[in-house]
Protein backbone atom coordinates (compact mmCIF):
# COMPACT_ATOMS: atom_id res chain seq x y z
CA UNK A 1 0.00 0.00 0.00
CA UNK A 2 1.38 3.59 -0.96
CA UNK A 3 -0.09 6.86 0.46
CA UNK A 4 -1.52 7.69 -2.67
CA UNK A 5 -3.27 4.95 -3.24
CA UNK A 6 -4.42 4.37 0.44
CA UNK A 7 -8.15 5.44 0.95
CA UNK A 8 -9.10 6.47 3.93
CA UNK A 9 -12.60 7.26 5.76
CA UNK A 10 -12.92 10.25 8.57
CA UNK A 11 -16.54 9.83 10.61
CA UNK A 12 -17.30 14.03 11.91
CA UNK A 13 -16.62 17.13 9.69
CA UNK A 14 -16.07 19.21 12.96
CA UNK A 15 -12.75 19.80 14.07
CA UNK A 16 -10.95 17.11 14.42
CA UNK A 17 -12.13 15.10 11.24
CA UNK A 18 -11.19 18.13 8.62
CA UNK A 19 -7.91 19.08 10.37
CA UNK A 20 -7.02 15.10 10.23
CA UNK A 21 -8.60 15.44 6.11
CA UNK A 22 -6.75 18.18 5.47
CA UNK A 23 -2.92 16.79 6.53
CA UNK A 24 -3.90 13.36 5.10
CA UNK A 25 -4.48 15.02 1.71
CA UNK A 26 -1.56 17.08 1.72
CA UNK A 27 0.61 13.98 2.55
CA UNK A 28 -1.37 12.24 -0.44
CA UNK A 29 -3.48 10.11 0.77
CA UNK A 30 -7.36 9.51 -0.62
CA UNK A 31 -9.86 10.88 1.70
CA UNK A 32 -13.58 10.22 2.17
CA UNK A 33 -15.56 12.35 5.19
CA UNK A 34 -19.09 11.02 6.43
CA UNK A 35 -21.03 13.60 8.84
CA UNK A 36 -23.98 12.53 10.36
CA UNK A 37 -25.94 16.05 9.99
CA UNK A 38 -27.49 16.81 7.06
CA UNK A 39 -25.89 20.02 6.50
CA UNK A 40 -22.91 21.50 7.63
CA UNK A 41 -23.37 23.45 10.54
CA UNK A 42 -23.61 27.14 9.60
CA UNK A 43 -21.02 29.26 10.22
CA UNK A 44 -22.10 30.84 13.78
CA UNK A 45 -23.83 27.67 15.05
CA UNK A 46 -22.51 25.72 18.06
CA UNK A 47 -20.46 27.28 21.05
CA UNK A 48 -17.01 29.25 21.41
CA UNK A 49 -14.28 27.16 21.95
CA UNK A 50 -10.80 27.82 22.21
CA UNK A 51 -7.60 27.25 19.97
CA UNK A 52 -4.02 27.56 22.61
CA UNK A 53 -0.64 27.49 21.27
CA UNK A 54 0.40 24.78 19.18
CA UNK A 55 -3.01 24.25 17.74
CA UNK A 56 -2.74 27.47 16.67
CA UNK A 57 0.25 26.40 15.04
CA UNK A 58 -1.46 23.63 13.33
CA UNK A 59 -3.95 26.25 11.51
CA UNK A 60 -1.13 28.70 10.90
CA UNK A 61 0.47 25.92 8.83
CA UNK A 62 -2.50 25.29 7.03
CA UNK A 63 -2.72 28.51 5.71
CA UNK A 64 -5.93 29.77 7.37
CA UNK A 65 -5.12 31.86 10.43
CA UNK A 66 -6.06 34.94 8.96
CA UNK A 67 -9.48 33.27 8.25
CA UNK A 68 -10.04 32.13 11.53
CA UNK A 69 -8.72 35.42 13.36
CA UNK A 70 -10.67 37.10 11.21
CA UNK A 71 -13.97 35.08 12.50
CA UNK A 72 -12.94 35.27 16.18
CA UNK A 73 -15.25 36.29 18.59
CA UNK A 74 -13.86 38.98 19.99
CA UNK A 75 -14.20 38.59 23.89
CA UNK A 76 -13.03 41.69 25.36
CA UNK A 77 -14.20 41.58 29.07
CA UNK A 78 -15.65 38.79 31.36
CA UNK A 79 -18.47 41.04 33.54
CA UNK A 80 -19.04 39.17 37.18
CA UNK A 81 -22.56 39.86 38.25
CA UNK A 82 -23.17 40.37 41.64
CA UNK A 83 -27.32 41.13 41.96
CA UNK A 84 -27.70 44.57 43.44
CA UNK A 85 -23.85 45.50 43.21
CA UNK A 86 -21.50 46.70 40.84
CA UNK A 87 -19.98 43.73 38.28
CA UNK A 88 -16.53 43.54 38.75
CA UNK A 89 -14.82 43.15 35.15
CA UNK A 90 -11.86 41.45 33.88
CA UNK A 91 -9.83 41.56 31.05
CA UNK A 92 -10.33 38.22 29.10
CA UNK A 93 -7.57 38.61 26.72
CA UNK A 94 -5.43 39.52 29.63
CA UNK A 95 -6.58 36.27 31.77
CA UNK A 96 -6.08 33.92 28.93
CA UNK A 97 -2.42 35.26 28.56
CA UNK A 98 -1.51 34.10 31.25
CA UNK A 99 -1.65 30.65 30.21
CA UNK A 100 -1.03 30.81 26.88
CA UNK A 101 1.00 33.63 24.23
CA UNK A 102 -1.03 32.19 21.75
CA UNK A 103 -5.02 32.04 21.88
CA UNK A 104 -7.73 32.41 19.93
CA UNK A 105 -11.77 32.23 21.09
CA UNK A 106 -13.90 31.09 17.95
CA UNK A 107 -17.62 29.53 17.20
CA UNK A 108 -17.14 25.98 16.71
CA UNK A 109 -19.28 26.28 13.89
CA UNK A 110 -17.50 29.40 11.72
CA UNK A 111 -13.86 26.61 13.04
CA UNK A 112 -15.65 23.91 10.87
CA UNK A 113 -17.04 26.10 7.92
CA UNK A 114 -13.54 27.41 7.57
CA UNK A 115 -11.86 23.63 7.78
CA UNK A 116 -14.54 22.58 5.42
CA UNK A 117 -14.02 25.30 2.98
CA UNK A 118 -10.32 24.60 2.85
CA UNK A 119 -11.02 20.73 2.14
CA UNK A 120 -13.78 20.15 -0.21
CA UNK A 121 -12.08 20.20 -3.15
CA UNK A 122 -9.70 17.47 -2.36
CA UNK A 123 -11.57 16.23 -0.41
CA UNK A 124 -15.53 13.68 -0.52
CA UNK A 125 -17.95 14.72 2.03
CA UNK A 126 -20.57 12.84 2.52
CA UNK A 127 -23.20 14.71 5.08
CA UNK A 128 -25.99 12.94 6.34
CA UNK A 129 -25.40 9.64 6.55
CA UNK A 130 -23.35 7.44 8.95
CA UNK A 131 -21.77 4.45 9.67
CA UNK A 132 -23.99 1.64 10.43
CA UNK A 133 -21.08 -1.29 10.83
CA UNK A 134 -17.38 -1.74 10.08
CA UNK A 135 -15.94 -5.16 9.24
CA UNK A 136 -11.93 -5.96 9.13
CA UNK A 137 -12.35 -9.85 9.31
CA UNK A 138 -12.74 -10.45 5.85
CA UNK A 139 -9.75 -10.92 3.69
CA UNK A 140 -7.70 -8.31 6.35
CA UNK A 141 -6.78 -6.23 3.18
CA UNK A 142 -9.71 -3.22 4.54
CA UNK A 143 -12.32 -2.23 6.29
CA UNK A 144 -15.56 -3.03 5.03
CA UNK A 145 -17.86 -0.54 5.87
CA UNK A 146 -21.55 -0.03 5.26
CA UNK A 147 -23.35 3.15 6.10
CA UNK A 148 -26.86 4.16 7.17
CA UNK A 149 -27.69 5.26 3.48
CA UNK A 150 -25.12 5.50 0.60
CA UNK A 151 -23.94 1.71 -0.98
CA UNK A 152 -21.54 -0.34 1.20
CA UNK A 153 -17.41 0.36 0.70
CA UNK A 154 -14.10 -0.76 1.38
CA UNK A 155 -11.27 1.46 3.00
CA UNK A 156 -8.04 0.94 3.78
CA UNK A 157 -8.03 2.88 7.05
CA UNK A 158 -11.31 4.09 9.22
CA UNK A 159 -10.83 6.70 11.86
CA UNK A 160 -13.16 8.17 14.15
CA UNK A 161 -13.83 11.88 14.58
CA UNK A 162 -17.09 11.64 16.01
CA UNK A 163 -16.90 12.90 19.02
CA UNK A 164 -17.42 12.28 22.86
CA UNK A 165 -20.60 9.99 21.77
CA UNK A 166 -18.25 8.29 18.84
CA UNK A 167 -20.26 5.89 16.54
CA UNK A 168 -16.42 4.53 15.51
CA UNK A 169 -15.73 4.07 18.92
CA UNK A 170 -18.08 2.01 20.28
CA UNK A 171 -18.73 -0.07 16.71
CA UNK A 172 -14.80 -1.06 17.37
CA UNK A 173 -14.20 -1.08 20.85
CA UNK A 174 -17.59 -1.25 22.89
CA UNK A 175 -20.11 0.55 24.88
CA UNK A 176 -19.41 3.64 25.81
CA UNK A 177 -19.55 3.27 29.46
CA UNK A 178 -16.12 1.28 29.28
CA UNK A 179 -14.67 4.74 28.75
CA UNK A 180 -16.56 7.38 29.84
CA UNK A 181 -15.69 8.82 33.10
CA UNK A 182 -18.39 11.12 34.80
CA UNK A 183 -16.47 14.29 36.48
CA UNK A 184 -18.79 15.89 38.54
CA UNK A 185 -20.87 18.00 36.66
CA UNK A 186 -23.56 19.40 33.92
CA UNK A 187 -22.96 21.33 31.16
CA UNK A 188 -26.15 22.85 29.19
CA UNK A 189 -25.74 26.01 26.16
CA UNK A 190 -28.79 27.10 24.19
CA UNK A 191 -29.24 30.48 21.72
CA UNK A 192 -31.44 33.32 22.51
CA UNK A 193 -32.29 36.73 21.25
CA UNK A 194 -28.98 39.17 22.62
CA UNK A 195 -31.73 40.81 24.33
CA UNK A 196 -29.35 42.68 26.82
CA UNK A 197 -26.91 44.20 23.59
CA UNK A 198 -23.88 42.72 24.46
CA UNK A 199 -20.90 43.61 22.54
CA UNK A 200 -17.34 41.82 23.07
CA UNK A 201 -18.86 41.03 26.68
CA UNK A 202 -19.40 38.30 28.41
CA UNK A 203 -21.34 37.99 32.02
CA UNK A 204 -21.09 35.25 34.42
CA UNK A 205 -22.98 34.82 37.44
CA UNK A 206 -21.75 32.43 40.20
CA UNK A 207 -23.55 30.65 43.07
CA UNK A 208 -22.53 28.28 45.18
CA UNK A 209 -21.92 24.87 43.12
CA UNK A 210 -23.51 26.58 40.01
CA UNK A 211 -22.92 29.19 37.00
CA UNK A 212 -24.79 30.80 34.15
CA UNK A 213 -23.21 33.06 31.40
CA UNK A 214 -24.45 34.82 28.28
CA UNK A 215 -22.62 35.66 25.16
CA UNK A 216 -23.25 37.66 22.36
CA UNK A 217 -22.58 35.96 19.00
CA UNK A 218 -21.55 38.53 16.37
CA UNK A 219 -23.41 40.14 13.87
CA UNK A 220 -26.30 37.50 14.41
CA UNK A 221 -28.49 39.26 17.26
CA UNK A 222 -28.09 36.37 18.87
CA UNK A 223 -26.78 35.26 21.99
CA UNK A 224 -25.67 32.12 23.82
CA UNK A 225 -26.54 31.14 27.50
CA UNK A 226 -24.36 28.71 29.21
CA UNK A 227 -25.13 26.99 32.65
CA UNK A 228 -22.74 25.08 34.06
CA UNK A 229 -22.74 23.08 37.66
CA UNK A 230 -21.65 20.69 40.12
CA UNK A 231 -23.32 17.15 40.92
CA UNK A 232 -22.01 14.35 42.72
CA UNK A 233 -24.10 11.34 40.79
CA UNK A 234 -25.12 11.43 37.73
CA UNK A 235 -28.73 12.10 36.17
CA UNK A 236 -30.59 9.46 35.06
CA UNK A 237 -32.13 10.41 31.78
CA UNK A 238 -33.61 10.05 28.17
CA UNK A 239 -30.59 11.52 25.79
CA UNK A 240 -33.37 12.21 23.31
CA UNK A 241 -36.01 13.28 25.90
CA UNK A 242 -34.97 17.42 24.91
CA UNK A 243 -38.10 18.63 27.55
CA UNK A 244 -36.80 16.47 30.30
CA UNK A 245 -33.51 18.12 30.03
CA UNK A 246 -35.11 21.33 29.84
CA UNK A 247 -37.01 20.23 33.27
CA UNK A 248 -33.58 18.95 34.72
CA UNK A 249 -32.01 22.49 34.03
CA UNK A 250 -34.86 24.68 35.60
CA UNK A 251 -35.15 22.66 38.65
CA UNK A 252 -31.05 23.01 39.22
CA UNK A 253 -31.48 26.96 38.64
CA UNK A 254 -34.55 27.39 40.37
CA UNK A 255 -34.83 30.42 42.34
CA UNK A 256 -31.60 31.86 41.53
CA UNK A 257 -31.38 35.83 40.84
CA UNK A 258 -29.96 38.18 37.98
CA UNK A 259 -31.07 37.15 34.26
CA UNK A 260 -31.60 33.29 35.28
CA UNK A 261 -35.42 33.53 35.40
CA UNK A 262 -35.29 35.29 31.91
CA UNK A 263 -32.94 33.24 30.30
CA UNK A 264 -34.82 30.22 31.47
CA UNK A 265 -37.58 31.46 30.03
CA UNK A 266 -36.52 31.61 26.62
CA UNK A 267 -35.52 28.04 26.61
CA UNK A 268 -38.91 27.46 25.28
CA UNK A 269 -38.30 29.05 22.37
CA UNK A 270 -34.31 27.83 21.85
CA UNK A 271 -33.95 25.57 18.87
CA UNK A 272 -30.91 23.95 20.04
CA UNK A 273 -30.78 22.97 23.22
CA UNK A 274 -27.32 20.83 24.19
CA UNK A 275 -27.31 19.41 27.88
CA UNK A 276 -24.86 16.67 28.92
CA UNK A 277 -22.77 15.38 31.49
CA UNK A 278 -19.09 16.61 31.77
CA UNK A 279 -17.31 13.57 30.99
CA UNK A 280 -14.14 12.62 30.06
CA UNK A 281 -13.07 9.67 27.91
CA UNK A 282 -10.02 7.52 28.49
CA UNK A 283 -8.69 4.53 26.52
CA UNK A 284 -5.80 2.09 26.78
CA UNK A 285 -5.44 2.52 22.85
CA UNK A 286 -6.77 4.64 20.38
CA UNK A 287 -6.28 2.01 17.54
CA UNK A 288 -7.75 -1.53 17.05
CA UNK A 289 -6.86 -2.75 13.45
CA UNK A 290 -7.43 -0.49 10.68
CA UNK A 291 -9.34 1.53 13.06
CA UNK A 292 -8.32 4.67 14.98
CA UNK A 293 -10.07 7.15 16.94
CA UNK A 294 -8.98 11.24 17.00
CA UNK A 295 -9.99 14.39 19.10
CA UNK A 296 -12.62 14.27 21.53
CA UNK A 297 -13.72 10.44 20.32
CA UNK A 298 -10.79 8.72 21.45
CA UNK A 299 -9.87 11.32 24.70
CA UNK A 300 -12.40 13.96 25.26
CA UNK A 301 -11.17 16.24 27.87
CA UNK A 302 -14.96 17.01 29.18
CA UNK A 303 -17.01 19.52 26.89
CA UNK A 304 -16.24 23.30 28.49
CA UNK A 305 -13.51 22.87 30.88
CA UNK A 306 -10.74 21.05 29.26
CA UNK A 307 -9.31 22.30 25.80
CA UNK A 308 -10.76 20.29 23.88
CA UNK A 309 -10.52 21.91 20.49
CA UNK A 310 -6.33 22.39 21.02
CA UNK A 311 -6.38 18.82 21.70
CA UNK A 312 -7.86 17.61 18.88
CA UNK A 313 -6.39 19.91 16.12
CA UNK A 314 -3.03 18.78 17.85
CA UNK A 315 -4.39 15.15 17.61
CA UNK A 316 -5.25 15.31 13.69
CA UNK A 317 -2.05 16.93 13.01
CA UNK A 318 -0.09 14.00 14.76
CA UNK A 319 -2.20 11.17 13.09
CA UNK A 320 -1.86 12.37 9.39
CA UNK A 321 2.10 12.99 10.07
CA UNK A 322 2.59 10.02 11.59
CA UNK A 323 0.71 7.88 8.54
CA UNK A 324 2.55 9.62 6.31
CA UNK A 325 5.87 9.25 8.31
CA UNK A 326 4.98 5.30 8.40
CA UNK A 327 4.91 5.43 4.53
CA UNK A 328 1.61 3.27 3.83
CA UNK A 329 2.48 0.83 7.14
CA UNK A 330 -1.09 1.48 9.18
CA UNK A 331 0.27 -0.05 12.44
CA UNK A 332 3.37 1.33 12.57
CA UNK A 333 1.78 4.69 11.99
CA UNK A 334 -1.11 4.16 14.37
CA UNK A 335 1.36 3.19 17.12
CA UNK A 336 3.69 6.36 16.14
CA UNK A 337 0.97 8.50 16.64
CA UNK A 338 -0.19 6.97 20.90
CA UNK A 339 3.80 7.39 21.60
CA UNK A 340 3.76 10.84 20.05
CA UNK A 341 0.69 11.65 21.83
CA UNK A 342 0.27 9.90 24.58
CA UNK A 343 1.78 12.32 27.57
CA UNK A 344 0.08 15.45 25.88
CA UNK A 345 -3.15 14.15 26.11
CA UNK A 346 -2.88 12.60 29.70
CA UNK A 347 -1.91 16.09 31.03
CA UNK A 348 -4.77 17.52 28.60
CA UNK A 349 -7.12 14.95 30.33
CA UNK A 350 -6.10 16.82 34.12
CA UNK A 351 -7.09 19.78 32.70
CA UNK A 352 -11.11 19.13 33.75
CA UNK A 353 -11.17 17.67 36.59
CA UNK A 354 -8.85 20.73 38.31
CA UNK A 355 -11.66 23.38 36.29
CA UNK A 356 -14.22 21.17 38.19
CA UNK A 357 -12.35 21.84 41.34
CA UNK A 358 -11.89 25.72 41.27
CA UNK A 359 -13.97 26.73 38.28
CA UNK A 360 -17.39 26.65 39.98
CA UNK A 361 -17.37 27.98 43.66
CA UNK A 362 -18.91 25.50 46.08
CA UNK A 363 -19.63 28.28 48.91
CA UNK A 364 -20.47 31.80 49.38
CA UNK A 365 -17.54 33.03 50.46
CA UNK A 366 -15.91 31.46 47.06
CA UNK A 367 -18.70 33.22 45.31
CA UNK A 368 -17.81 36.31 46.63
CA UNK A 369 -13.53 35.09 46.36
CA UNK A 370 -13.21 34.57 42.86
CA UNK A 371 -14.02 37.21 40.86
CA UNK A 372 -11.96 39.54 43.29
CA UNK A 373 -8.83 37.29 42.36
CA UNK A 374 -9.61 37.18 38.73
CA UNK A 375 -9.73 41.06 38.92
CA UNK A 376 -5.91 40.81 40.24
CA UNK A 377 -4.44 38.46 37.89
CA UNK A 378 -4.40 40.73 34.79
CA UNK A 379 -2.68 43.50 36.66
CA UNK A 380 0.19 41.17 37.96
CA UNK A 381 3.07 41.21 35.49
CA UNK A 382 3.19 39.24 32.92
CA UNK A 383 5.79 36.89 34.55
CA UNK A 384 3.81 36.48 38.35
CA UNK A 385 1.10 35.77 35.90
CA UNK A 386 2.24 32.75 34.32
CA UNK A 387 3.90 31.72 37.63
CA UNK A 388 0.00 32.03 38.99
CA UNK A 389 -1.27 30.32 35.84
CA UNK A 390 0.92 27.17 35.97
CA UNK A 391 0.40 27.24 39.98
CA UNK A 392 -3.53 27.60 39.70
CA UNK A 393 -4.36 26.24 36.77
CA UNK A 394 -1.44 24.27 36.15
CA UNK A 395 -3.14 21.48 33.66
CA UNK A 396 -3.94 24.25 31.16
CA UNK A 397 0.10 24.56 30.84
CA UNK A 398 -0.85 20.89 29.92
CA UNK A 399 -1.79 22.45 26.29
CA UNK A 400 1.64 23.90 25.39
CA UNK A 401 3.73 21.12 26.18
CA UNK A 402 3.98 19.67 23.13
CA UNK A 403 6.48 20.58 20.86
CA UNK A 404 5.18 19.59 17.32
CA UNK A 405 7.02 17.98 14.37
CA UNK A 406 7.40 19.66 11.18
CA UNK A 407 5.81 16.78 8.94
CA UNK A 408 6.78 17.17 5.56
CA UNK A 409 4.23 16.86 2.90
CA UNK A 410 4.54 14.48 -0.21
CA UNK A 411 3.53 17.20 -2.70
C1 LIG B 1 -21.33 22.84 24.89
C2 LIG B 1 -19.86 22.67 24.66
C3 LIG B 1 -19.00 23.72 25.01
C4 LIG B 1 -17.63 23.59 24.75
N1 LIG B 1 -16.80 24.61 25.08
C5 LIG B 1 -15.49 24.53 24.77
C6 LIG B 1 -14.60 25.60 25.04
O1 LIG B 1 -14.98 26.62 25.60
N2 LIG B 1 -13.30 25.45 24.66
C7 LIG B 1 -12.84 24.33 24.03
O2 LIG B 1 -11.67 24.25 23.64
N3 LIG B 1 -13.66 23.29 23.80
C8 LIG B 1 -14.96 23.35 24.16
N4 LIG B 1 -15.78 22.31 23.92
C9 LIG B 1 -15.22 21.07 23.38
C10 LIG B 1 -15.04 21.13 21.89
O3 LIG B 1 -16.25 21.45 21.24
C11 LIG B 1 -14.54 19.73 21.44
O4 LIG B 1 -13.47 19.32 22.24
C12 LIG B 1 -14.09 19.78 20.02
O5 LIG B 1 -15.13 20.25 19.19
C13 LIG B 1 -13.64 18.38 19.62
O6 LIG B 1 -13.68 18.25 18.24
P1 LIG B 1 -13.98 16.86 17.55
O7 LIG B 1 -13.95 17.15 16.08
O8 LIG B 1 -13.09 15.81 18.11
O9 LIG B 1 -15.45 16.43 18.00
P2 LIG B 1 -16.82 17.20 17.82
O10 LIG B 1 -16.61 18.68 17.67
O11 LIG B 1 -17.73 16.73 18.90
O12 LIG B 1 -17.37 16.70 16.41
C14 LIG B 1 -17.84 15.41 16.19
C15 LIG B 1 -18.51 15.42 14.82
O13 LIG B 1 -18.90 14.09 14.51
C16 LIG B 1 -20.24 14.11 14.05
N5 LIG B 1 -20.84 12.82 14.33
C17 LIG B 1 -21.30 12.35 15.51
N6 LIG B 1 -21.78 11.10 15.36
C18 LIG B 1 -21.60 10.78 14.06
C19 LIG B 1 -21.90 9.63 13.29
N7 LIG B 1 -22.54 8.58 13.82
N8 LIG B 1 -21.58 9.63 11.98
C20 LIG B 1 -20.98 10.71 11.39
N9 LIG B 1 -20.69 11.84 12.09
C21 LIG B 1 -20.99 11.86 13.39
C22 LIG B 1 -20.90 15.25 14.80
O14 LIG B 1 -22.06 15.71 14.14
C23 LIG B 1 -19.77 16.27 14.77
O15 LIG B 1 -19.79 17.03 13.58
C24 LIG B 1 -17.14 22.39 24.19
C25 LIG B 1 -18.00 21.36 23.85
C26 LIG B 1 -19.35 21.49 24.09
C27 LIG B 1 -20.27 20.38 23.69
Amino acid sequence: MTLTNTRVLISGASVAGPVLAYWLRRHGFEVTVVERTPVLRKGLGGHAVDLFGPSVDVVEWMGLLPQVLAARTRTELLSFERPGRRPIEVDFSRLVAGISERHVEIMRGELAAILHEATRRDVTYMFGDSIRTLDQNGDGDGVDVTFEHAAPRTFDLVIGADGLHSNVRRLTFGDESRFRHYIGGYFAVFTLPNYLGLDRRMLIYNAPGKIAAMYPVRQTGEARAGFLFRRAEEFDYDHRDIQQQERLLRQVYAGEGWEVPRMLAELEHAPDLYFDSISQIRMQSWSNGRVTLVGDAGYCPGPAVGGGTTIAVVGAYVLAGELRDAGGDHAGGFANYENELREFVRRGLGIGPASMRTLIPRTRSQVWLAPQLMRLVPRLPTAVQRKLASLQAGPARALESIDLKRYEPVR
